[in-house]
């Protein structure tokens, strides 16, 4: 029995969707305004082990994802600036160019660290007049207000807005990090709908029936997952800085409109930071997918780092740990490479590593089953049959590594040391033979016998 952290009830409950065996995932996805570094990706390999344990205890899984194409402001109090704006300002691109650049690097990124993409994106400029309707409701069951910037939510008005972020309003009050907007009936309202200001031009508007503009960010998610998943659905999932302001405002306008309760299952995942320090530009400390390849590692590695640190805690990512992760991974794939293959896998390993995940995503004590599998005193036959089924929900590519060779270039010196050890080998002369081994060894390559022969590695 799978059992996640709820959100919204602070505990792990046992997962039960609301018509078996389907489930319905709606994931926040990216604002396409800039690139997406390891810290986003870190959320989207999380959802990706989510939707893979929920296929391999044998639910199907609809799998939404936004993306957000329309500018919502730097700042969560509808102030501030437009993102979409001033990242093509940024970058020298129109924000409709600006989106595609993004969007293509994001899917570059989580292509190239096996996530399997959703089953429905949504893109937020091809869903406006559905936002639009659900202001309209909103404004019809009379939550909302105008002031001369936008139309605004009232949150007053819905006596159960708290129940995800469980903030107290008060404090929230004296707190007053919001900027102020002039008329804001309280310090969490939020704009459902933003006027373009007579003295600009933007380069994304739309007409509304409140004038010209554009939608809020939080509108979107509620009108794009309850038109594709219905008005209540299984599973929310985002990063855990959208719990207090993103998430919040969604249920609100979600439930305000439909009477209905939005989301069962809320899963956040926590943040990564960067040598300890949170990753910030002054710092230069953003890296992407693309800067983790450059310098020379494999992205299977960075999502075998990812696993090695629970969703629901603080991953501080440090380079010496990717090479470590590294140094794991390509351990794991000659293990496999060396098995006999066409075996039957072990069920009690099979039923270690499922517990392990059906214990919140316990991802951690997942890889530590592996270890425990490679060095079990099993066939090897049986060893790889239960990695390909772990490799299935993992998804390490461990398979696909197996039929790529790896590239290395192995110096002459090495090979004409391989095969005087083979030599010693054939003749029965063991002590040799290791001794050239040790010296290989030293050398910095690894020799392992194989049926065919030899294999030479990196060590
Ligand atoms: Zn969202």
């Amino acid at each position: 029995m799978l059992k996640i952290y709820n959100t919204l009830t602070r505990s792990v409950e046992e997962f039960t969707p609301i018509h078996p065996p389907q489930v319905g995932m709606y994931s926040c996805g990216p604002t396409v305004y800039d690139y997406q570094h390891i810290g986003h990706m870190r959320r989207y390999v999380g959802d990706d082990i989510l939707i893979r344990i929920l296929q391999w205890n044998g639910f199907e899984v609809k799998h939404v994802m936004n993306i957000t194409d329309v500018g919502h402001l730097t700042s969560d109090s509808d102030s501030g600036e437009d993102k979409m704006e001033k990242g093509a300002k940024k970058f020298g691109l129109s924000v409709w160019d600006i989106a595609q650049k993004f969007e293509k690097q994001f899917f570059d990124s989580t292509d190239a660290l096996h996530i399997i993409r959703p089953n429905i994106l949504m893109h937020a400029t091809d869903y406006i007049d559905e936002q639009i309707e659900l202001v309209e409701i909103l404004e019809k069951k009379g939550f909302t207000y105008r002031l001369d910037d936008g139309v605004y939510f009232d949150t007053s008005k819905f006596s159960d807005y708290f129940k995800l972020s469980r903030q107290n309003p008060d404090e929230l009050k004296k707190g007053a990090r919001v900027e102020f907007i002039e008329g804001k009936k309280n310090p969490s309202d939020f704009a459902l709908w933003k006027f373009s200001k007579p003295t600009e031009k933007r380069q994304m508007e739309w007409e509304s029936p409140w004038g010209k503009g554009f939608p809020g960010w939080h509108i979107e998610c509620s009108a794009m997952s309850m038109k594709e998943l219905g008005e209540t659905f299984d599973i929310h999932t985002g990063g855990i800085d959208h719990i207090a302001i993103h998430h919040t405002n969604e249920i609100a306008q979600a439930e305000c409109a439909t009477g209905k309760p939005f989301v069962k299952y809320w899963v956040h995942h926590n943040f990564l930071t960067v040598e300890g320090e949170k990753m910030s530009k002054s710092l230069g400390n953003i890296f992407t997918v693309q800067d983790v390849v450059e310098k020379g590692f494999d992205p299977m590695a960075l999502r075998y780092l990812y696993l090695q640190t629970h969703y629901r805690q603080e991953m501080n990512f440090t380079w010496e740990s990717l090479e470590a992760a590294q140094t794991a991974y390509k351990k794991l794939i000659r293990e496999f490479k060396s098995w006999d293959k066409n075996g039957l896998p072990s069920q009690e390993y099979l039923e270690a590593f499922t517990n392990a995940l059906n214990d919140d995503l316990n991802t951690p004590k997942a890889l530590a089953v592996i270890w425990e599998l490679v060095k079990a005193p099993i066939d090897s036959k049986i060893k790889a049959a239960t990695l390909t089924d772990i490799d299935g929900v993992l998804g390490l590519g461990i398979l696909e590594k197996e039929l790529e060779e790896e590239k290395i270039e192995v110096p002459q010196e090495i090979m004409d040391l391989a095969k005087e050890r083979e030599d010693f080998r054939k003749a029965g002369d063991f002590t040799a033979s290791d001794e050239i081994r040790k010296k290989i060894f030293d050398l910095g390559f690894e020799i392992k016998d194989t049926k065919s022969g030899f294999e030479i590695s990196k060590k």
